[in-house]
């Protein structure tokens, strides 16, 4: 089988970063793909929805036609990474919000919310991952996830409040792991749903 191929959602925001943090898992036996239209989504594996502007990236997925066709491929269980806006795009429910949303991660998520003052800062994170453990997240202009479905884990989180939830193949965290030195959560988001199965 051919190795698999990780798209990076290239519309705007930091997938870059994502590229580069790929890269340093050093796991040769995966390509990474910049997605930017409907037929780039044909031929990916798993999908990484970056940080950036959440109304943005949804507004061009409408634009470009690809919002049905993503919004089907992840229902049926393609593997999702979203990061800060990824996360914002993925919820059911934006807290006065009536933005386009995929709406395929039953959480509630609230934009913006740790205020101006502190729209950045880092503070330690708790996975409850153990080839993870305890990270630094990097928060920028980040939402809080504000209540989570029956079906959504919670798999990390920061002064108790949640901050990464899992459903199925989706991964979805209100902070930045693509800008650690190290690439821990890549790592595991390739290990756990795109080498598992795979010969
Ligand atoms: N505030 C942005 C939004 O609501 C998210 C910020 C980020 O992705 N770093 O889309």
């Amino acid at each position: 089988m051919s190795d698999p191929r990780i798209g990076l959602l290239a519309f705007q925001g930091d997938y870059e970063a994502h590229g580069k943090a790929f890269a340093r898992t050093g796991i040769a036996s995966i390509t990474v793909v910049e997605v930017r239209r409907l037929s780039d989504l044909e031929n990916i594996d798993a999908l990484i929805i970056p940080g950036g502007e959440s109304t943005v990236m949804g507004m061009l997925l409408e634009r470009f036609g690809m919002f049905e066709t993503l919004k089907t491929r992840i229902e049926q269980g393609m593997p999702v990474l979203a990061t800060c806006a990824g996360l914002i795009l993925l919820a059911k429910n934006i807290e006065g919000s009536g933005q386009t949303r995929l709406g395929v991660l039953d959480v509630t998520v609230l934009r913006n919310a740790y205020g101006r003052q502190i729209d950045s800062f880092h503070a330690p994170v708790q996975t409850n991952i153990p080839q993870i453990g305890t990270i630094d997240g990097v928060f920028i202009r980040a939402p809080k996830i504000t209540a989570v479905g029956k079906g959504t884990e919670i798999i990390a989180t920061h002064q108790n409040e949640t901050v990464m939830v899992r459903q199925g193949s989706i991964v979805a965290a209100t902070f930045h792991p693509e800008l650690l030195p190290g690439a821990p959560l890549h790592r595991w988001f390739i290990q756990s749903f795109l080498l598992q199965t795979r010969g």
